[in-house]
């Protein structure tokens, strides 16, 4: 319990028509005209639109083991500056999460720093190495609630342990995220396959490298009865798998990064790492097609895949740099940009792709849930016409590897709240 209340005046709850919103201790009691309640704070916010908290299902927080990347308070606070109310912590830390003991200090240190919820990803395989599966059921019964196994970084690429992986999470009603990367055709792969990977003299990574693993993984979970989620769908032929798989009723979802709905390999002809990602930035028309997958709802929701990095991992020679862009503090702005600005999602579809779906994919009870009196206070406060340059040196983020840096883009994130307490006011840190 907080003790504090507020009215929040004047706000477009999805879009629609402006209302007051109260909020007491740490629920929404009443969304109309707000009856002035005693001792509580008031916030003007005439112009913005309110969504329901924002919920990350790929987020890499480094912490612990690269704390000079990110570290949980850093990262959250990221987080919340962005508009998100709880994030999903992925297991490719050092140590990794793949026992009750890890995964429950993540979810400890994450309710420390209270900036938003953090919900670790328990590893699929022990120290990720694609040998044998981690203790699932450990994890699932920790104070973490562990629901969501990822290897992220690598693939899952033996067909029998993915089989034992999604019957072991079925006991729990818990899901397996894949990074869909075909090992062997991906070697030393540095860039989409295509003609710019042809002009720069880059190694290639094909389209079929996550094709084929999305086709085989449908099939697997279709086979066992099990739930299937793929990160960072990347290509337009993986969007055509997992319509179909979802047309025949399959437990397939799938998720797109902000990057991959903006960005096209093109960019890559600057030598720049600051572009270079793991799945790679694909073509045009891919990016058509994730857009258009997101606005059907083929693919159920955006995830970041925030992805920082230091100064010396990524500012070097192309080959060697490491994968991964940073995103959270962007995340909305963007997708207000490839989908919002462009008419292909509204701002209550806005709110299902980044809050409800996630969340009803991560398990999380108390968040994604509808701004309606009763719920948890979890939301954000947004200023669609606000309109800015991204700087790296002002994210709460460690890192700085940005590839929107000196973009302008859409939209500001001006105030956050997590169970009625404001972590964000003013667009800064409450
Ligand atoms: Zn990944």
């Amino acid at each position: 319990m907080t003790g504090t209340s507020w009215v929040i005046r004047g706000a477009r709850p999805l879009d629609a028509e402006p209302a007051d919103i109260t909020i007491t201790d740490e629920t929404i009691t009443a969304i109309g005209d707000g009856v002035g309640q005693k001792g509580a704070q008031e916030l003007d916010a005439a112009g913005l639109i309110a969504l329901p908290g924002l919920v990350d299902l790929h987020t890499h927080l480094r912490e612990p083991g690269r704390e000079d990347a990110e570290t949980i308070e850093t990262g959250t606070l990221a987080a919340a500056l962005g508009g998100f109310t709880a994030v999903h912590a992925m297991a490719n830390t050092d140590p990794v999460a793949d026992t009750a003991g890890v995964t429950e200090q993540i979810w400890r240190l994450g309710r420390a720093a209270g900036h938003c919820d953090v919900q670790p990803v328990g590893a699929v395989t022990v120290g990720l190495a694609g040998s044998r599966l981690a203790e699932f059921g450990a994890m699932a019964e920790s104070a973490a609630r562990v629901r969501v196994f990822s290897d992220d970084g690598r693939c899952v690429s033996d067909a029998v342990l993915m089989r034992r992986a999604l019957e072991y999470v079925k006991a729990f009603g818990g899901v397996i995220a894949q990074h869909a990367q075909e090992p062997r055709l991906t070697e030393g792969a540095q860039m989409n396959e295509g003609a710019a990977s042809g002009r720069l003299g880059l190694a290639g990574w094909p389209a079929v490298a996550e094709e084929a693993i999305i086709a085989r993984d449908c099939l697997l979970a279709a086979h066992v009865g099990s739930a299937l989620h793929i990160c960072h769908v990347s290509t337009a032929g993986s969007v055509e798998i997992i319509r179909w798989a979802k047309s025949k009723g399959w437990r397939v979802t799938a998720e797109v990064t902000p990057h991959h709905l903006l960005l096209t390999d093109d960019l890559v002809a600057s030598y720049d790492p600051v572009y270079k990602v793991n799945p790679p930035l694909r073509t045009a028309a891919d990016v058509a097609a994730l857009r258009e997958g997101l606005a059907d709802g083929t693919i159920d929701c955006v995830a970041t895949d925030h992805a920082p990095h230091p100064v010396e991992d990524k500012e070097t020679e192309w080959a060697v740099a490491a994968f991964g862009m940073t995103g959270l503090e962007t995340a909305l702005r963007v997708v207000q940009q490839a989908m919002v600005d462009t008419g292909l999602l509204g701002w209550a579809q806005v709110a299902d792709r980044m809050s409800a779906r996630p969340a009803a994919i991560g398990r999380l009870p108390g968040q994604g849930q509808p701004l309606a009196p009763g719920s948890p206070a979890n939301l954000v406060l947004y200023d669609p016409a606000a309109s800015s340059a991204v700087d790296p040196a002002t994210h709460a983020s460690r890192s700085r590897n940005s590839p929107f840096a000196g973009l302008t883009l859409p939209g500001q994130v001006v105030a956050t709240f997590l169970r009625g307490r404001a972590t964000v006011l003013d667009g800064k840190p409450a």
